[in-house]
């Protein structure tokens, strides 16, 4: 009574029937998938370690001229998807980290629910990437620093924890916020700086 029907969702199940044909022991026996970083032993270890490979794609983002945010999808300890911002290259306003990270993700393991997955991005993830990550089904999603003019987990809303919601995830904040920070900082430090030069 009152369900929406769903016409694809037999479409779906069967791309997530695939992906489990292709990978019988779980994705994590993919090919080509990275390996946990070294030194991480504990949870904790393993979040900043995770996040310092955000960092690394947030670079990545700084040296294209885009705004420095990096994101990666992991699974079972091991990284599935990563991405940047794209949004000046692309000319496109969807394609900031996570969803780079949560498309590489979900092609890689030719599903769209990423259940047992964490982001890990580098500033808290804004009203758009939220929604995706409730809508991935993702179980967790760690960021760096807050964002208090978009941020959608904690600063202006909740929606990973929503019980409106059909899909509530876990979330972790703060971790290496400062490096993250600074990353953006910089950045725009560097183009005032630019602008002041001309
Ligand atoms: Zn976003």
């Amino acid at each position: 009574m009152g369900q929406v029907q769903r016409p694809g969702a037999g479409r779906t199940a069967s791309l997530c029937t695939q992906a489990a044909l292709r990978y019988p022991d779980g994705p994590m026996n993919a090919p080509d998938l990275e390996p946990t970083p070294a030194g991480a032993t504990d949870a904790t270890d393993a979040d900043e370690a995770f996040m310092r490979m955000a960092l690394a794609e947030a670079a990545r983002a700084a040296d294209a001229g885009e705004v420095p945010v990096g994101a990666l999808i992991v699974a079972g300890g091991r990284v599935i998807g990563r991405g940047h911002n794209l949004r000046e290259r692309s000319q496109d306003p969807t394609s900031h980290a996570e969803m780079v990270a949560l498309r590489a993700a979900a092609a890689r393991l030719a599903c769209w629910r990423l259940l047992d997955a964490t982001c890990y991005v580098t500033l808290e993830p804004c009203p758009m990437c939220a929604g995706a990550l409730v809508h991935a089904r993702v179980a967790r999603v760690v960021y760096g620093c807050d964002d208090p003019k978009a941020g959608a987990l904690r600063s202006l809303y909740r929606l990973g924890e929503d019980s409106r919601l059909n899909h509530r995830f876990e979330t972790r904040a703060g971790v290496l916020a400062d490096e993250c920070a600074a990353a953006l900082s910089s950045f725009f430090a560097a183009i005032r700086a630019g602008r002041r030069g001309r």
